[in-house]
């Protein structure tokens, strides 16, 4: 298993990463999350060993890699431009970790891996004539080709429009799991993240500030700032918290609640701050909250609404599409827990 302890990487003396710790489980996927110029890339490059640490260690299963260059650390890197050599074949682009290496049975290996990355039929195509989508697959067949213990992925993905990235995520990570690696991946964008990963590190201004399984990240953000990168829509904090809250707890999901467990869904424990997705508020004939709504818009899979609510202020809300209630309409709506968090920082000890 990888493990990073304490690092910090600078540039002149001004520090790009900052007493950064995880680790990543053999087999595991861990997705390190932050806005552009947090780190990401630098901790990457450190983990591969081609930026020095000022201090901090970097090891692997126990052995600690300082003074283990790149090429014999046993992993592979894949950029956002996947940087294949344009006179080569997709064959030999991929076969070419396992040339330099002079591994035996190279042809076998790349059909394997063209199949893994369903590439099939494409071993004589120039990369000039594939679509950005398909040049990924091909540099990650290639980074997959000399079977690294550890996969670095530096937002490989973000190079591609919308849709097709959406895809490629869930591919991504039915490839690297096919393929058993273990994967470091960096990106900014927290829908990728959640695609791709088990795991998931928070980074923000060269510091990891949130480390763990995904769902316990999700449901549990740190901070504020944290929340709202992960994708929360906002973040409530005071009465409008405690309001918000507490109308989750006379929906119906509570009744499903194990008994015994934290009273997460009672509605009476002072929250604090409390995170919201879009989604934890829909409108809702029997819903505790009144509001009036300030706007609404349809989209695709459901009405989006803006309601003023008293005590909470203006709002995102839902509505299903055979519902669309107009401007200045006073509406009732149900909150629900499972798309809000508490912020954990927010809590007293042993209130969770
Ligand atoms: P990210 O990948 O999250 O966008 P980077 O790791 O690339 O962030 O950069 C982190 C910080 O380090 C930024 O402030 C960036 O300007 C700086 N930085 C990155 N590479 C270098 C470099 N080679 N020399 C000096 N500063 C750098
Ligand atoms: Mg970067």
């Amino acid at each position: 298993m990888l493990e990073v302890r304490d690092l910090t990487v600078l540039y002149d003396q001004a520090p790009a990463v900052v007493q950064a710790s995880l680790n990543l489980p053999t087999g595991q996927v861990l997705a390190v999350l932050g806005p552009s110029g947090c780190g990401k890339s630098t901790l990457l490059r450190a983990v591969a060993g081609l930026e020095p640490p000022a201090s901090g260690t970097v090891s692997w299963d126990g052995r600690d890699l300082s003074g283990v260059p790149t090429h014999k650390r046993g992993f592979a890197l894949m950029f956002q431009d996947g940087q294949l050599f344009n006179h080569l074949t997709v064959a030999r682009n991929i076969a070419y970790p396992l040339r330099i290496r002079r591994r035996p049975r190279s042809a076998q290996r790349v059909a394997e891996l063209l199949a893994l990355v369903g590439l099939d039929g494409f071993a004589d195509r120039l990369p000039a004539t594939l679509s950005g989508g398909e040049r990924q697959r091909v540099a990650l067949a290639r980074s997959l080709a000399a079977d690294p213990r550890l996969l670095l992925l530096d937002e490989p993905l973000s190079a591609l429009d919308a849709g097709l990235r959406e895809r490629l995520a869930a591919d991504l990570r039915v490839i690297v799991r096919a393929a058993g690696t273990t994967a470091l991946f960096v990106t900014h964008d927290h829908e990728e993240a959640f695609a791709v990963a088990d795991r998931i590190a928070v980074m923000r201004a060269g510091r990891i500030v949130q480390h763990g399984d995904l769902d316990a990240v999700w449901r549990a953000p740190v901070d504020a700032e944290t929340a709202l990168f992960l994708g929360y829509s906002r973040v409530l904090e005071g009465q409008a918290a405690a309001r918000v809250w507490a109308a989750g707890g006379s929906s119906r999901r509570s009744a499903h609640d194990t008994p015994g467990s934290p009273s997460r869904t009672s509605g009476t424990i002072p929250p604090g701050e409390v995170a919201v997705r879009r989604s934890a508020l829909r409108l809702d004939p029997t819903g505790p909250l009144t509001g009036r709504v300030i706007s609404a818009r349809v989209t695709p899979l459901q009405v989006r609404v803006v309601v003023s609510i008293d005590g909470v202020g203006e709002i995102d809300a839902v509505a299903p599409l055979d519902q669309h209630p107009g401007v200045g309409e006073t509406v009732r709506l149900a909150a629900d827990h499972t798309r809000m968090a508490v912020i954990a920082a927010a809590l007293g000890p042993g209130s969770l």
